[in-house]
């Protein structure tokens, strides 16, 4: 667990979530400000800041494609948006790498 790492403490219970699916090695929780009917965020439960570190761990990858798959699943959702922020420029806030996963709505594209 990183330190001061806020996913990481909903990872590990320490910080409350609503949690919409759980598999061995992913954790998915509702977002506390949802920008869509549904508004999920997909975390592998190691730590990496973004998806340049993630992307060095081929299984953990994989891990959380399927993660992506069974929070739709789990959310009901056949169609859906996608998005994995890097960066502050790009709107990262928190650096414990998350697919936001929206749905519920038809999504504007390009995002802005
Ligand atoms: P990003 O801006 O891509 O880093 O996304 C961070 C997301 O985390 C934002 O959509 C926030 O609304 C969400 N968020 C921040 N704190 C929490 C929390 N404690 N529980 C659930 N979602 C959170
Ligand atoms: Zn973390």
């Amino acid at each position: 667990m990183a330190d001061d790492c806020l996913f990481c403490k909903i990872v590990a219970g320490e910080i409350p979530a609503t949690k919409v699916y759980e598999d061995a090695d992913t954790l998915a929780f509702a977002d506390l400000n949802p920008q869509a009917p549904t508004h999920v965020l997909l975390v592998p439960k190691r730590h990496f800041a973004d998806i340049l570190e993630l992307s060095a761990d081929p299984d953990a990858s994989a891990a959380v494609l399927r993660g992506i798959r069974g929070t739709a699943d789990a959310a009901g959702l056949s169609e859906f948006r996608t998005a994995f922020n890097t960066g502050a420029q790009a709107g990262q806030t928190v650096f414990h790498v998350h697919a936001h996963v929206l749905g519920g709505r038809r999504m504007q594209w390009p995002p802005g």
